[in-house]
């Protein structure tokens, strides 16, 4: 394709209904990755799923993608492979709390979205409450072992 006729691919391409966002859930990739390009003066903007983009890369190139069942935690500096408990100050996206149920259950997204609909994931921790309840037991775990 030469690039006068790019122009008219992005001129002829129509405003979408539905916004790609990081977390939609619009998609069964497990780590969704939304990339998005806009430029106020050229009025364009250039949205890539690149989640499903890699997804057809892998079947082109597998050897180039890697899926690793395990998360290297740099505080341990080792592989941890169950899934962490949700600590984050705000409440767990609904489509990583999908995932993390699937993975957990060991059930399709589609049966895991299809069960929890629209129950609330995990709210906001306090991580302050956390780390004293880690700290007192890292410093009285010797009691009960
Ligand atoms: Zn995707």
């Amino acid at each position: 394709m030469e690039l006068h006729n790019l122009g008219a691919l992005i001129a002829t391409t129509s405003i979408p209904d539905v916004r790609w966002m990081h977390g939609d859930d619009l998609c069964n990739c497990t780590f969704q990755r939304i990339g998005e390009f806009a430029n106020p003066y050229l009025g364009q903007t250039l949205r890539v799923r690149f989640c499903c983009v890699w997804a057809e890369l892998e079947k082109e190139y597998p050897d180039f993608i890697q899926h690793i069942p395990a998360y290297w935690d740099d505080n341990s500096e080792s592989w941890r492979k169950e899934p962490t408990e949700w600590d984050g100050g705000s409440g767990m996206p609904r489509a990583l709390w999908y995932r993390q149920q699937a993975f957990l259950q060991g059930k399709s997204l589609e049966d895991v979205r299809a069960e929890l609909g629209d129950q609330e994931p995990p709210k906001a921790v306090n991580i302050e409450a956390r780390r004293r309840r880690e700290t007192i037991y890292a410093e009285f775990s010797h009691l009960w072992k």
